[in-house]
């Protein structure tokens, strides 16, 4: 009895001590600064502020299912019209709206391709300034895809045009990517892909959007960062089925198929089936913004060599953006049972939205939910699915070169290898290309995450030069 007193002291003394160990630890480094601002340059964000402007005045809504070529070459001819030299020097190609070019450069064993999508999600509801305004106002452009993705859309573009202004021709080929079903899901990027398989090209980087320049990532942490995207998680529609008999709502039976599927999202929530885990992406994440940050961050995140099983258990609970960077997530999201309110419905369905973790990928993920399903005497059908993808290597030349460019072009900001929740088209790249690396050069701040297909979408002129510096570093120093 004594010995077992003397060893949960013992374990409570060292427990202590290593907290001990952790706050001298913490009380002894400084916390950094983020101390990279946007310097204002009034004559090219005008000119720049212009062309954005007229970019997102044509309204380019992709819908589920629909081609819409003839509206793509709309816009086409805008961008036509603003990058004169891109279109008189470029090699294009245009695949139902979506679009390649190639610049040829001296060489063809290391090409780049700099991505940006042409279409925007739908704008709906009451807005400051119109839907497809662009007005350019308070030092903003106003519209739906001013940021997503039309401003990297634009500087990509202007940053090629300036180039060959100057009589630059690159050592490598570039190539920019522009598809026109990104916010759809749909074959633009993929038919792209095919084409670049089909002439053997084979990328050193893609370089995509996804991460920004955010402004505080996280509360607590103040200044800019660019927050580059190294690993995107995967996504999977699952049609979850539960039959009966049907039968008259006047006598119903138990565990219907409502009921039963009810059961099974309630287990879900209870007993959450999936395993959190503190990947390396994850730490290096945390642990480069947290230096930023108070105190507590710093304890915690600069010391997971002792935080991280409570972290691990706590994090996921206290915070769902946490939780979703440690995790497969699992979203209900649709649900159908009979046509008529006095019908016990024959057959009922769930949609289940996963986003697989790279631990936990597609596979693993879906077969937990059939097995907790089959308890429930359900059926599931995988709807759509693709996996998380390869994490990209921090000490790969690829993210070297988008890391010295980062540096060069916005001096002082610190960069933070990011997990992605969210997808994009660059995943379509991941056959041909190792270093598929999310990162567009401008800057989010509170009013442009909201903004992100949501109400009031605008980007901030004062953004846009160094964007546009960002692309023409990038294409200078792939040598
Ligand atoms: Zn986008």
């Amino acid at each position: 009895m004594k010995i077992a007193l003397y060893v949960v002291l013992g374990l409570i003394g060292l427990l202590l001590l290593l907290i001990l160990i952790a706050v001298i630890r913490t009380l002894l480094t400084k916390p950094k600064i983020s101390a990279w601002q946007p310097k204002a340059d009034p004559e090219r964000e005008k000119l720049y502020a212009e062309k954005l402007s007229k970019m997102v005045q044509v309204e380019t809504v992709s819908y589920k299912g629909q081609i819409q070529r003839e509206k793509f070459l709309g816009f086409h001819k805008v961008l036509a019209e603003l990058f004169p030299l891109v279109h008189h020097k470029l090699e294009k190609t245009e695949i139902d709206g979506s679009l390649l070019y190639r610049w040829p450069g001296k060489k063809s064993d290391k090409p780049i391709v700099l991505m940006a999508h042409q279409d925007v999600v739908p704008a709906e509801g009451e807005w400051t300034h119109g839907h497809f305004s662009g007005d350019i106002e308070g030092g903003k452009v106003w519209g739906r895809g001013s940021a997503d993705d039309k401003s990297p859309l634009m500087a990509i573009f202007q940053s090629i045009e300036e180039l060959l202004a100057d009589g630059f021709v690159p050592e490598q080929d570039v190539y920019i990517s522009s598809s026109n079903t990104e916010e759809i899901g749909g074959e633009g990027c993929p038919k792209l892909v095919e084409e670049m398989k089909r002439r053997g090209v084979k990328p050193f980087l893609a370089n995509d959007e996804g991460g920004t320049i955010v402004t505080e990532p996280m509360a607590g942490i103040p200044g800019n960062f660019a927050m580059v995207g190294i690993l995107e998680k995967g996504q999977g529609n699952l049609l979850i089925k539960a039959k009966s008999n049907g039968g008259h709502s006047s006598y119903p039976p138990k565990n219907s198929p409502i009921a039963r599927l009810s059961k099974f999202v309630c287990d879900i929530e209870k007993h959450y089936p999936m395993k959190s885990e503190f990947s390396p992406q994850l730490r290096t994440m945390l642990s480069t913004l947290s230096a930023y940050g108070p105190f507590h961050y710093r304890l915690l995140f600069g010391n997971l060599w002792l935080f991280k099983p409570l972290l691990t258990k706590l994090l996921p609970v206290l915070s769902p953006q946490a939780g979703a960077l440690m995790r497969t997530t699992i979203a209900p999201t649709m649900q159908s049972g009979s046509d008529g309110c006095n019908v016990l419905p024959q057959e009922a369905t769930l949609n289940l939205n996963l986003r697989y973790i790279p631990h936990q990928d597609m596979e693993e993920s879906n077969e937990i939910i059939r097995r907790l399903a089959a308890k429930y005497d359900l059926e599931v059908q995988i709807q759509d699915a693709y996996s998380a993808c390869e994490p990209i290597d921090t000490e790969s030349d690829a993210f070297k070169l988008v890391e010295e460019t980062v540096r060069e072009i916005f001096p002082g900001l610190p960069i933070v290898p990011y997990i992605m929740t969210g997808g994009t088209d660059a995943r379509y790249f991941e056959e041909i290309c190792p270093a598929c690396i999310r990162f567009a050069p401008v800057i989010y701040g509170p009013e442009q995450m909201k903004g992100m297909h949501g109400l009031n979408e605008n980007m901030e002129t004062v953004s846009l030069p160094g964007a546009v510096d960002y692309y023409k570093a990038l294409i200078r120093k792939n040598r």
